[in-house]
């Protein structure tokens, strides 16, 4: 199974911009805990971009075709006056696609509808990424970004983790995806020096000090943080 988490805008194309927030860096910081919570299921991740960085429509949908990918899933904030979630389709969605999607829909405005947001439906646009990918895909739209009530929760760090633990439960459900069950504890550390939050190697059964666990939690709660 592999799905392409597709984090809209980025670099010269900030998308939409309200409140003093700019769609590009809420998506970036949204995208980048789906892809965390994702490493919790047995599947592979392949994001459209990572970092602050323009990339075209027609690359999104390419990289998605390229990489054969069973599910793209696109993620936005709305703009335009308006509150709350909506999610959308290509009007010449499959049958898969349309039942995907509305699972996918379904579990997310579970969660915005326990915050008081209302759920605007599942609707059907002719989107670039929508109608040039070749797999099923649907594209979120996550409150107005021109409204302050939905603002002060996208530009609140808590929220938006929370969401992406919500977005993430309504892929695994949406697509079958099993946690992962293989335990590697020399591949998790390997994991924590890349991303930063370990320095040395470290044998598997080795003993931490307070000051080491300190320091990892430290680390890890500054990028939650920011
Ligand atoms: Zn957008």
């Amino acid at each position: 199974m592999v799905i392409v988490l597709d984090l809209g805008h980025g670099g010269q194309d900030p998308g939409a911009v309200g409140s003093g927030l700019q769609e590009k860096d809420v998506v970036l910081t949204l995208g980048r805990q789906v892809l965390f919570f994702l490493e919790d299921y047995q599947v592979k991740v392949i994001p459209t971009r990572t970092n602050d960085v323009y990339v075209s429509l027609d690359a999104r949908a390419n990289l998605a075709n390229h990489h054969k990918a069973d599910f793209f899933c696109s993620l936005h904030i709305n703009s335009g006056g308006g509150s709350g979630f909506e999610s959308y389709i290509h009007p010449d969605a499959s049958q898969e696609s349309q039942s995907i999607a509305a699972t996918l829909h379904r579990e997310v405005a579970k969660f915005y509808l326990e915050r008081g947001f209302p759920d605007r439906g599942l609707k059907r646009a002719n989107f670039a990424v929508l109608r040039k990918t070749t797999m099923p895909a649907v594209l979120l739209e996550n409150l107005f970004i021109d409204n302050p009530q939905d603002a002060a929760c996208l530009a609140d760090a808590v929220f938006l983790r929370d969401l992406a633990f919500a977005i993430t439960g309504g892929l695994a459900r949406a697509l079958g995806l099993k946690k992962r069950t293989d335990w590697d504890p020399g591949g998790e550390i390997k994991r924590l020096k890349e991303r930063g939050l370990i320095t040395g190697d470290h044998a598997p059964d080795a003993v931490v000090t307070w000051g080491e666990l300190a320091t990892v939690l430290n680390r890890l709660l500054d990028r939650f943080e920011n």
